[in-house]
């Protein structure tokens, strides 16, 4: 039997430095990522074992046992689970696998300080037991295999671990922690039992730890406590999303949401409820504070588990619910579909469309709860409540005021996707979505509250895209609305464009963008304006034709426009045409774009415009009109050199 000694993975090797020097304030988080491995271990037997019941041997029952030596200054986690091939231990215990995990050590900055405080919120799983041990013996052989192939793995933490094979006759994994001196104290039953059931009471797998009792000791006083041979379990050992709402504390739904979720905060919101009808199902779903690293990695695995009658499944069940609910965390038991569903399966599975649309309804319900919370009426400066539709009184909940800006914040661009991804959810949708806005340079403007805002005889609800807020402000494209004070929505998000393809109004009032198409603002406009703008596309008519000529490879049409106010010109496209500026994301990202060809719209008032006519230079000066819209806008001349010669050709 040879041993080997391997290096350790670059990214693990930075991830244990980090472990094993920084400071810890919360060493305990040890024990809960090492039993929530060691119940992951037993959950995936338990599913291959659907399949194939001679892995479970002779020993059926899954369960986790912790036990200690203080005199060898030991501390086991030992699980009877599916086990590790030497390979895999190779494999899984010496490179990071997760994503999320590897995202998170590149996040690391080298100060040592705040890494520490970074890394002991996050809770780096198995490597964690380095926070406690100096050393750390790994045993185990897998489900199936026979005994001689067992491995061994050992490793002091360092930049190395070793390998070895070794007979193991139980199936399953034993983790031993040689617990460095300032450690010792977790050599404690009492304590140890407190820190289980903290974090392990919604397992359900039973922890086992051995009982204690008093030796005798000397004139009837006792003496030590030594163990007994006996176990029990030390946590509920119940499913928690199994045990009725009232005997669930909030303490105990925030513990679970972090051991599902690897999260260290708190969840924001949850839900627990259990459906009946025609598919019957418990879920138990959170929303948590704090984007995660790897939000927009769309392919990254979903976060709510699926259980079938309280056996775990699978955790990347995206069929569970849509991809712009991807940062719902949480659990689905049912008890209707088979247990050994498959991935196909789900896809097909009627009662699973029936939890994905229940699931899909019980999330937005809780944004539309949250929303209902942070209204500005439902809060007045005395602390009373005072809602202006006093029929929601009764179910506006004060004390989680602010608590939809915080979700806004983290999570308002994906759910922007959910427009074009979520037909039958669009209306909600539409209600849930808040923008800035000329009035508001946060985005806490509502359609609702900018419908409630409108001018009489405005009848469309304008809204601008852009790649910053200041682009957006400061486009020429809102110098008429500014001038009548009309609102105008300013968006800011990359999906924005994209997702008010598929909104083309909102509670009957249509959504039109001020770069697109002639500005029509309908009944806003005076009759004197209107017959201005007639006239002065009359008297410009030559000046647009020669225009549109010098332009012929840039602009689909030239045209006067009563949109701007200080500006000579701006760059509109087509009614139904693409955005400049989507088609410039496009570019960007490497995709194709079709070509946008943008109308070139002038002002008759400004004095460059008026200046045109007679000039001797009217290419460069057309020319230079059209980069320089384009540029106001944040797009970029195609030959930016010759922009650069043709201005300083006037300038000298
Ligand atoms: P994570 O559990 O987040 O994937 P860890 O670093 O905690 O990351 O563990 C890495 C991998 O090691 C796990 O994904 C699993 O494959 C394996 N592993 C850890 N603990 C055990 C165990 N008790 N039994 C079997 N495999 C384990």
């Amino acid at each position: 039997m040879s041993k080997q000694t391997l290096s350790f993975q670059a990214e693990v090797a930075q991830l244990l430095h980090l472990v094993t020097h920084a400071l810890y304030s919360n060493k305990e988080i040890f024990l809960r990522e090492l039993i929530s491995n060691a119940s992951d271990a037993c959950d995936k037997l338990r599913f291959e074992a659907l399949n194939n019941s001679a892995l479970l041997e002779d020993a059926p029952n899954l369960e986790v046992r912790v036990s200690f030596d203080k005199a060898a200054r030991t501390l086991t986690i030992a699980d009877n689970g599916i086990g590790l091939s030497e390979q895999e231990a190779i494999d899984n215990l010496g490179t990071i696998a997760k994503s999320g995990t590897k995202d998170f050590v590149s996040k690391l900055s080298g100060d040592q300080k705040a890494d520490a405080q970074l890394i002991g919120q996050f809770g780096v799983g198995f490597y964690s037991g380095f926070i406690v041990a100096d050393k750390i013996s790994v045993e185990s052989r897998r489900a199936g295999l026979p005994a001689e192939q067992g491995v061994r793995w050992t490793s002091g933490g360092a930049g190395d671990f070793e390998v070895e094979a070794i007979t193991r006759a139980q199936r399953g994994t034993s983790i031993t922690l040689h617990l460095r001196e300032d450690a010792e104290d977790y050599l404690n039953l009492w304590k140890l039992k407190s820190i289980i059931s903290k974090y392990a009471d919604h397992i359900s797998l039973p922890i086992l730890m051995e009982k204690e009792e008093w030796k005798d000791g000397e004139n009837d006083q006792p003496g030590d406590m030594v163990k007994t041979g006996e176990w029990e379990a030390v946590n509920q050992a119940s499913a928690l999303w199994t045990r009725p709402k009232k005997d669930i504390s909030d303490e105990q739904y925030a513990e679970f949401y972090k051991a599902i979720s690897h999260d260290h905060e708190a969840p924001l919101t949850w839900s627990h409820n259990r459906v009946e009808g025609s598919t019957e199902y418990t879920q138990l779903l959170y929303i948590p504070a704090k984007a995660p690293f790897d939000l927009w990695n769309r392919e990254k695995s979903a976060g709510v588990k699926l259980y079938v009658k309280r056996v775990f499944i699978m955790d990347d069940a995206e069929a569970l619910l849509p991809t712009y609910l991807r940062f719902v965390k949480g659990v689905i038991d049912s008890s209707d579909l088979p247990l050994n569903v498959s991935r196909e399966l789900l896809q097909e599975s009627r009662d699973v469309r029936a939890i994905r649309d229940g699931s899909t309804k019980r999330v937005l319900g809780m944004l539309e709860q949250l929303a209902k919370n942070d209204k500005p009426e439902a809060v007045v400066a005395d602390g009373v409540t005072d809602v202006v539709d006093k029929a929601d009184a009764a179910e506006v909940d004060t004390s989680q005021h602010g608590k939809y800006a915080q979700f806004y914040a983290e999570f308002g661009a994906v759910i922007k996707e959910g427009l074009g991804e979520d037909h039958a959810n669009r209306d909600r949708l539409a209600k849930l979505l808040r923008y800035a806005s000329t009035q508001s340079d946060t985005a806490t403007v509502s359609f609702a509250d900018y419908k409630a805002r409108m001018k009489d005889g405005q009848d469309a609800i304008y809204y601008i895209t852009a790649d910053t807020l200041a682009a957006a402000k400061n486009s020429p494209q809102l110098e008429v609305f500014k001038k009548k004070g009309i609102e105008v929505l300013l968006m800011t998000d990359r999906v924005d464009e994209w997702s008010l393809n598929y909104l083309n109004e909102f509670d009957g009032t249509p959504l039109q963008s001020v770069a697109k198409g002639a500005v029509d603002l309908g009944k806003l406009q005076d009759e004197a304006e209107k017959k201005a703008a007639e006239e002065a596309a009359e008297t410009f008519k030559p000046l647009l034709e020669k225009l549109k000529a010098a332009l012929a490879d840039k602009a689909s049409d030239v045209r006067i426009t009563t949109r701007l106010v200080d500006s000579p010109a701006c760059l509109v496209v087509q009614d139904d045409g693409m955005s400049t500026q989507l088609a410039r994301m496009l570019k960007q990202a490497g995709q194709s774009a079709p070509e946008v060809k943008p109308v070139l719209e002038v002002n008759a008032e400004h004095a460059l415009i008026k200046k045109l006519e007679g000039s001797a230079h009217f290419d460069d000066l057309a020319h230079i009109v059209f980069d320089q819209a384009l540029l106001a806008e944040g797009g970029m001349p195609e030959d930016p050199a010759a922009y650069v010669k043709r201005v300083n050709a006037l300038l000298v």
